[in-house]
């Protein structure tokens, strides 16, 4: 399972949008997107970003998704291939597959303050749905899961801090959180709505049907 090692800020200058993978720093005026002088494109020529060819502007869009989900090529098309195989709309279906994604869900439950740290909070081990340990990011959680944390000190104190940075902090309708447990439950299934990202799925589509 790999994951990308780089410069977080650089995958959002590349997409010129703020991806918020950095948790509480993405808010703050440090923030390279929030600086006129550092929102340009990576690399030594970024400023002369230029207008992007339909097919740019296509590519564009998927990178955008594979981003805000922290995928590699690979697992993107993977999650693609499923979303093909289900009835209906097949960019939404993309995007309800990704949202389903363990560690989104525990990013969405705001244990974690991004989804890069979500991402290791599972695999770390420190997550358990349905009462047995899960360190699989990509396992996809459906009606009726129970995440819990595991039972250590470290893992519950951290994510208890991040719960009470964040008080005015609001869980999803489909999810249903204890946070004095802290503990949670899958309450339905996410809806495009849920997605909440500035994403045009039918764009990401052209590019992988093609
Ligand atoms: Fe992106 Fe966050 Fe870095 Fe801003 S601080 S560029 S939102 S990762």
């Amino acid at each position: 399972m790999g994951r990308y090692l780089g410069s977080s800020c650089k995958q959002c200058r590349r997409e010129g949008i703020k991806l918020m993978l950095k948790g509480i720093r993405c808010e703050s005026a440090k923030c390279p997107i929030e600086k006129r002088e550092r929102n340009t494109a990576p690399g030594q020529h970024g400023w002369r970003r230029g207008k992007n060819s339909d097919y740019g502007v296509r590519l564009r869009e998927k990178q955008k998704v594979k981003r805000f989900y922290g995928l590699f090529e690979k697992q993107f098309m993977k999650t693609y291939g499923m979303a093909e195989r289900i009835k209906g709309n097949t960019g939404e279906n993309l995007l309800v597959l990704l949202e389903r994604r363990l560690d989104n869900v525990v990013y969405k439950l705001n244990f974690a303050p991004s989804r890069k740290s979500a991402r290791l909070l599972v695999s770390h081990g420190h997550v358990y749905l349905n009462g047995r340990k899960c360190d699989i990011p990509s396992v996809l959680v459906k009606v009726g899961d129970k995440l819990v944390l595991k039972n250590a000190d470290k893992s519950s104190k951290k994510v208890k801090e991040q719960l009470e940075s964040n008080p005015n902090f609001s869980v999803q309708s489909w999810l249903q959180l204890d946070s004095s447990k802290p503990e949670a439950m899958v309450v339905a299934m996410p809806s495009r709505d849920d997605v909440q990202l500035p994403i045009e799925e039918n764009l990401v589509v052209e590019y992988c049907s093609k």
